[in-house]
């Protein structure tokens, strides 16, 4: 067509081009996706002279350039429409065999030659935090780091300035360096604290310092260069480390505190408050109510319940009635042997005198309940227990679950029915549940 243009002596007012295919003009009118490279090449071809305004559809009947490439007789050749050309060129508008069509992609999602799409979602993040939310998915301290540390190499892999080659944009990979876990402990604390301290980040930047009514104001707070909330103020002790002097503030009643409690806790080997408390602080972390979390967390702990956890025990019965009813005396006595025998002479001298004292001073005696005097929330069925073995030592005693609870006439559990699995053979013991050790209780709050 450029040629034709170029070396014909005609002005062209307007030029249509026409084509069988339907296919090609999908391609040619297409603006939305992407072909592979020999279709993408032509189709730029065609639009760099012309425009998809001016292709237009041929039905193979009317096509003069069909007849090229089928044998036709010599002599049927005048009757076709090869010399001619297709009858609507005479009509004044000659927009092809169909008016007004607009030409999508044929069966693109079969068609080899187009790109399969592909959706690039930007999402803006504020602050590009990731949502602490999603840290609840791990159980572990050092689980959610692992992840996170992973997530921050790739997240560097795609950076220019990555020096390891092999390392680039997305790849399975275990090459994890230590700044890379660094930053993504930072990374892990900056997101639970940007959640829980945004008012304290606020007031920081604007005035310096965090509200009166702050709960952090204690601690005055500042953000480090990194943007980690730590602890400001001035311990003036030569002894303490850097990290120690200005510790990460950590929020108490958030899954990742607890994560860090358990794991310090893990990493004392399972002692007490103070030696937990201890490991965290010279860990340069500062729990807000750490003494509280700490303790919850370790009122908690299954292994600590198992190496020290207390029996259970329950309220005791209240006292028959017999013990407490105001009955002459000898009215129901007891013998070792043979007893209670009904005495059945009844008034007896100076019993109205006898009740009161009793009353008044006896039976006060007995209203303290001496043992076990707070009412514990019952065990309940299908909680993991501990089995007291007093043949064994604590640490061969068989975990055991909870699979019947059998409750006293005042609706109390003393007793309970617990299977335990030994080398795959089931036994159940009906046992006191000052037996047992609760480990796991079946209800979440506990
Ligand atoms: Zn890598
Ligand atoms: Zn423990």
């Amino acid at each position: 067509m450029e040629l034709i243009k170029e070396e014909i002596d005609i002005e062209f007012h307007n030029i249509q081009f026409y084509t069988d295919s339907r296919i090609v003009l999908g391609y040619i009118h297409n603006v939305t996706r992407r072909f592979y490279m020999y279709v993408a090449n032509r189709v730029a071809r065609i639009r760099k002279t012309t425009e998809p305004s001016q292709w237009h559809y041929v039905c193979s009947e009317q096509n003069p350039a069909d007849h090229a490439t089928r044998f036709v007789a010599a002599a049927h050749l005048p009757l076709t429409n090869w010399f001619s050309g297709p009858e609507f060129l005479r009509e004044c508008d000659p927009i092809g065999c169909s008016l007004g069509e607009s030409y999508g992609l044929v069966k693109a999602e079969e068609d080899v030659e187009i790109r399969p799409q592909v959706n690039t979602l930007a999402t803006n993040v504020k602050e590009d935090l990731l949502g602490s939310s999603r840290f609840e998915r791990f159980s572990s301290w050092r689980s959610l780091v692992r992840a996170i540390t992973t997530l921050t190499h790739i997240a560097n892999s795609f950076s220019q300035s990555f020096p390891d080659t092999l390392c680039r944009k997305w790849h399975l990979c275990t090459k994890t360096s230590g700044v890379e876990i660094s930053q993504a402990k930072a990374t892990i604390v900056k997101t639970v604290q940007r959640e829980v301290y945004q008012e304290e980040f606020e007031s920081l930047t604007k005035f310096g310092k965090v509200s009166q009514r702050s709960t952090l104001l204690r601690l005055d707070p500042f953000v480090d260069n990194e943007g980690l909330l730590r602890v400001g103020g001035r311990i003036h002790c030569a002894d303490i480390s850097d990290i120690e002097k200005h510790p990460l503030i950590i929020p108490p009643n958030h899954h990742v505190t607890g994560l860090l409690i358990q794991h310090f806790h893990d990493q004392v080997a399972h002692q007490g408050r103070h030696f937990t408390e201890g490991a965290i602080r010279s860990a340069g972390l500062w729990i807000v109510s750490g003494k509280r979390s700490v303790s919850n967390i370790i009122h908690k702990c299954v292994l600590c319940k198992k190496l020290r956890g207390k029996m259970e025990s329950q309220k005791m019965s209240a006292l028959p009635s017999d013990r407490v009813s105001v009955d002459p005396p000898f009215t129901h006595t007891g013998l070792d042997v043979f007893g209670p025998f009904t005495v059945v002479t009844r008034k007896t001298r100076g019993h109205n005198a006898e009740n009161k004292r009793w009353k008044q001073e006896y039976l006060s005696t007995l209203q303290p309940r001496r043992k076990w005097t707070e009412e514990r929330e019952s065990i309940q069925e299908g909680d993991i227990v501990l089995l007291k073995d007093g043949e064994a030592k604590r640490s061969e005693w068989p975990i055991g679950l909870i699979a019947k609870t059998i409750a006293s006439s005042d609706g109390k559990i003393r007793k309970v029915m617990v299977k335990t699995a030994k080398q795959g053979v089931f036994r159940e013991y009906l046992r006191p549940i000052c037996d047992v050790v609760l480990l796991l209780s079946n209800n979440r709050n506990a």
